[in-house]
């Protein structure tokens, strides 16, 4: 396998998945065709494909990650401390979005690290996975002042951050964490209590809107809800 792989590398043949006659010339044996086709569908279906041409996704995805790191695209430059662009596995099949940094995430840089963040790690642990099998993110890549509420025009500013990093990730799930994340980008008024636990569609990916974190430190016999929740995740992943 690791003698094919080089192979198909040197012969650049990224993208190629049919019409290999023709890419490859036809004095080429059917069997060997046939086997480079069955390589291609293997890797396909296994999702070695992202594994092989991983260093160019890791590559873009840094160099879009510092555009943000220095973003002054709203107000809130000027009061974070540091940019919470984010953390996790760049090819997750599961994608965490909350609202926006709080004063530990400010102070540290990264996302969900105060007792919300514990939590959500346990929630994490539970299924089955580590933090770093999944990716975390938030709305807002930077915190307001004294936890407010976002403001619409901090919303607009910061919502291509997060669509690019989708569009990076492309996970099969993302799990929003509490009423304003599900609202938001589900651009709807419904309350969280009718939205949690039903499954929904954000840009084209399955969306599976919970309680935050927080709001269970406050309401801890509402876990269970949560996990039911999370146990519906897990059957897609
Ligand atoms: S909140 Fe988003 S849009 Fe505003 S400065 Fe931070 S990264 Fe830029």
């Amino acid at each position: 396998m690791r003698c094919s792989r080089l192979n198909l590398e040197h012969l650049n043949v990224r993208g190629l998945t049919s019409n290999m006659e023709a890419v490859i010339g036809s004095k080429m044996p059917e069997n060997i065709i046939n086997k480079i086709r069955n390589y291609f569908e293997a890797e396909k279906q296994s999702g070695v494909r992202e594994y092989l041409f991983a260093p160019k996704k890791k590559d873009e995805f840094l160099t879009f990650k510092e555009e943000v790191m220095s973003c002054q695209m709203c107000g809130l430059a000027k009061t974070r401390k540091n940019v919470v662009f984010g953390s996790g596995n760049i090819r997750a099949r599961l994608v965490f979005v909350g609202e926006a940094p709080g004063f530990d995430e400010d102070i540290q840089g990264l996302p969900f690290v105060g007792k919300a963040g514990i939590l959500l790690t346990r929630i994490i642990e539970a299924m089955g996975l580590k933090r770093e099998d999944v990716y975390i993110c938030n709305i807002l890549k930077c915190r307001p002042p004294q936890n407010r509420n976002p403001l619409p025009d901090e919303i607009a500013s910061c919502a291509g951050h997060l669509s690019r990093q989708i569009d990076h990730i492309k996970p099969q799930v993302i799990c929003g964490l509490g009423k304003f994340a599900s609202q938001v980008l589900l651009k709807t008024e419904t309350p969280i209590t009718k939205l949690r636990g039903n499954w929904q569609e954000y840009r084209g990916i399955r969306f599976m809107p919970t309680y935050h974190p927080a709001y269970l430190l406050r309401n801890p016999r509402d876990k269970n809800l949560v996990w039911q929740d999370m146990k519906k995740i897990m059957e897609i992943l």
